[in-house]
């Protein structure tokens, strides 16, 4: 079986790369979930043909902002096949894009449901639906490199990131390390609107730009149902994160 630390540096375009992460089975527990899911269903999503595989990013390979979020919902992404499409959470993720001019439409339902981001991209540091989506750190150390590697594809454009929640915030750090900012220590603390501003590494490409990061409470029902993130806080953070990546918004 490859590994993703064998297959993921190889890439050389973002493209490449999410063609080939949805071809990995690297954490058997995950692979035994996401296809489990796609054979049990949802009774609501009985017609449906699951993806059931890896969920790559979704967006323009030139995106200047990337949303980093967790891991795909079973019967979310790992049914639609695209990330943050088809549950609740792509429902308040990308009607706050649209409401900032950041989304074609303000819906996520299905992969030939037209969407277009607009200069932003989705991924996640775990690309296979975990149970009660909780990655364990192994599964999350293991998926790494494709963050790695995505980031690195990226940076000619990549100006800001907003994370999701304090798993995709600890997550992140040792992905964008590797991928040539510099991290502080300690690193910095998750928090809703925390921003912090990673300069280049010294290794680094002299035409490598600081790296602005920002946190968000994440887009699960759990934050959104009970208000502790409310559609204007969603807003807020992506608005600023659009603005520090050089976007025009309608915010
Ligand atoms: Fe591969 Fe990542 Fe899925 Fe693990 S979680 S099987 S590393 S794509």
């Amino acid at each position: 079986m490859q590994l993703p630390e064998d297959v993921a540096p190889a890439a050389s375009t973002v493209a490449g790369l999410d063609e080939a992460l949805t071809h990995c089975r690297a954490c058997p527990r995950l692979v035994a979930w996401r296809e489990e899911a796609a054979r049990v269903k949802r009774a609501a999503f009985a017609d449906w043909d699951y993806w059931g595989r890896p969920v790559a990013g979704f967006g323009p390979a030139d995106a200047r902002l990337l949303i980093v979020g967790l891991a795909p919902a079973a019967h979310g992404g790992n049914r639609t096949g695209r990330m943050f499409t088809g549950d609740r959470s792509g429902d308040v993720l990308v009607r706050a894009l649209h409401d900032i001019g950041l989304a074609s439409q303000p819906t996520s339902v299905r992969r030939d449901d037209c969407l277009e981001l607009l200069g932003v991209r989705f991924t996640a540091p775990v690309h296979c639906a975990p149970p009660a989506n909780k990655p364990t750190p192994a599964e999350r150390d293991t998926c790494r490199p494709w963050l790695v590697r995505e980031l690195q594809l990226m940076r000619p454009t990549l100006g800001a990131l907003v994370v999701l929640g304090a798993f995709g915030w600890q997550a992140l750090f040792p992905a964008v390390a590797a991928a040539g900012w510099a991290v502080p220590r300690p690193r910095p603390v998750f928090g809703h609107g925390v921003r912090t501003d990673l300069p280049p590494a010294p290794s680094a490409p002299a035409s490598l730009r600081a790296l602005p990061v920002f946190g968000c409470f994440h887009v699960s029902q759990q934050n959104t149902f009970t208000g502790r993130l409310t559609p204007a806080m969603l807003r807020g953070v992506l608005a600023e994160a659009a603005r520090a990546a050089g976007l025009t918004t309608t915010a």
